[in-house]
């Protein structure tokens, strides 16, 4: 399963961090999600619950955000929010584009405990 590898590092991203932040107790991780990362949001948060059994930061909840695909059109040289990800095209002149900005991310970006 492709969401437990996933959370696996997530968590071992989790301690390390943790410790080099002395925190003893880790409440939540905030994690950025996109939507074109190839992740499904409830197995990652079920495979979280897995991979935290047995850790130091059993029992800390996981916080997701999810990104919209964001892409930026050279022939309209804009950016834009897709707000569906399937078909990658400019939403304005309709051409395809593989210049994906923001979406495809899957990344710790925050930390919730206490010292
Ligand atoms: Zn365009």
């Amino acid at each position: 399963m492709h969401e437990l590898s996933i959370a696996h590092s997530l968590v071992q991203l989790a301690i390390e961090t943790a410790e080099q932040n002395h925190l003893k107790k880790i409440e939540a991780l905030r994690v950025k999600l996109g939507v074109f990362s190839g992740v499904v949001k409830e197995a990652l948060e079920f495979s979280f619950d897995i991979a935290t059994e047995g850790t130091s930061i059993e029992g800390a909840h996981l916080i997701i955000e999810e990104i919209p695909l964001k892409i930026f059109c050279s022939q309209c040289s804009q950016e834009y929010v897709l707000e569906k990800p399937i078909p990658i095209k400019c939403p304005r002149c309709n051409s395809g584009t593989d210049q994906i900005l923001e979406g495809k991310e899957i990344e710790l970006y925050e930390l919730v405990g206490e010292g």
